[in-house]
């Protein structure tokens, strides 16, 4: 089968589109024909210099393969696989718990130890065909594209978990959703305003506020120009928000606090600028704040989606579709920071 592969870390050249055998089926796995697979900043740090990437090469287990928001279609199904049939529309959920441990048990896999996340720590969707524990597929509402579903699993889920089942967002509250271009920034704004939050939004550009303000945004700020929350606490009469969507991390985790109102909940769900942020205590316990994390989502979370999805209640936003063996351009799209969405790679 075609694939997109690499088996040294590096630039984009290190991408090569080429013939590769066709993953062999684990009895309770299927084989989905790949019809749609969503770029995520993940694939970029792992072709650049994940760890876990090098780690695997040196183990000699060449060449990875990148993807974990993949759609398509069942192609083979695996002896004791159940619950698809050949032919069925799916999206994969993107991470392999074990299934036997407390946290998977209590369906918490999100939090599961020896999780994998397919297309990281196993080959992924940069391919013709990728397999999966059968558990993994989710069957698609016909309303739903290929190359929507695939750009939901990660963005989608990591949002559904952070305002619903962490911060547990109620209509009418306020909300700050930081990096509002982003795939977790884009999501969150059309999660906020299907449950009747008010969202302010902050980006970089301009252009990129303009576009929250048509998908419902009721307030952009431009962190460029000023901080970010002074602007919240002018905008809300000096209350502030009563949750806060964070993924930058060190460079705006000040900024995130003094932007809580009384009883207001941080949830976190990345780094992207520092792992290390201060906090004022005397503040944290006098206005009854919470901070809390938020670590993707459950195979539950997302069948929830994905049925909103097809019922229209939530329209993932594609910035474009590229063919596979164009890999490499998503990436570097990704890279300088020029999509408002998803890049999404579709079979050629
Ligand atoms: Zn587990």
């Amino acid at each position: 089968m075609k694939a997109v592969v690499f088996s040294e870390q590096g630039s984009t050249e290190v991408l090569q589109y080429t013939d590769v055998p066709k993953p062999t089926l684990n009895a309770n796995e299927v084989l989905v024909k790949v019809e749609a697979c969503a770029v995520n900043y993940l694939d970029l740090h792992a072709r650049r210099n994940r760890p876990e990437i090098a780690e695997k090469f040196e183990r000699g287990e060449t060449p990875h393969i990148l993807g974990s928001d993949i759609a398509g279609t069942i192609a083979e199904i695996g002896d004791t696989a159940r619950g698809v049939v050949v032919g069925d529309r799916v999206v994969l959920a993107p991470c392999i718990p074990c299934g036997v441990c407390s946290d998977c048990h209590g369906g918490a896999e999100n939090l599961c130890d020896t999780q994998e996340l397919i297309g990281f720590q196993t080959n992924g969707g940069y391919a013709e065909y990728v397999k999966a524990p059968a558990q993994n597929a989710i069957q698609l509402p016909e309303a739903l594209s290929f190359v929507n579903a695939a750009a939901m699993p990660i963005a989608y889920l990591t949002a559904w978990h952070m305002l619903m089942t962490r911060a547990q967002l109620r209509p009418g509250e306020d909300i700050l959703i930081l990096g509002v271009g982003g795939g977790v920034g884009s999501a969150g704004l059309q999660i906020a305003k299907l449950i009747g939050a008010r969202v302010f939004a902050t980006a970089s550009s301009d252009a990129k506020l303009a576009r929250a303000g048509e998908m419902g945004a009721d307030a952009t700020i431009n962190y460029k120009d000023i901080d970010f929350s002074e602007a919240v606490l002018d905008a809300t009469d000096g209350r502030g928000v009563d949750v806060v969507l964070e993924h930058v991390g060190a460079a705006t985790w000040d900024q995130s606090i003094a932007s809580l109102a009384k009883n207001g909940r941080l949830v976190s769900c990345g780094v992207t600028t520092g792992n290390m942020g201060t906090l004022n205590i005397r503040k944290l316990y006098q206005k009854q704040l919470t901070v809390m994390g938020s670590a993707l989502g459950t195979v539950t979370e997302l069948r929830t989606l994905v049925h909103l999805a097809g019922r229209e209640k939530l329209v993932p936003i594609i910035d474009r579709t590229l063919p596979l063996h164009r890999a490499g351009e998503a990436h570097l799209l990704l890279e300088n920071r020029q999509n408002f969405g998803k890049v999404v790679l579709i079979k050629a």
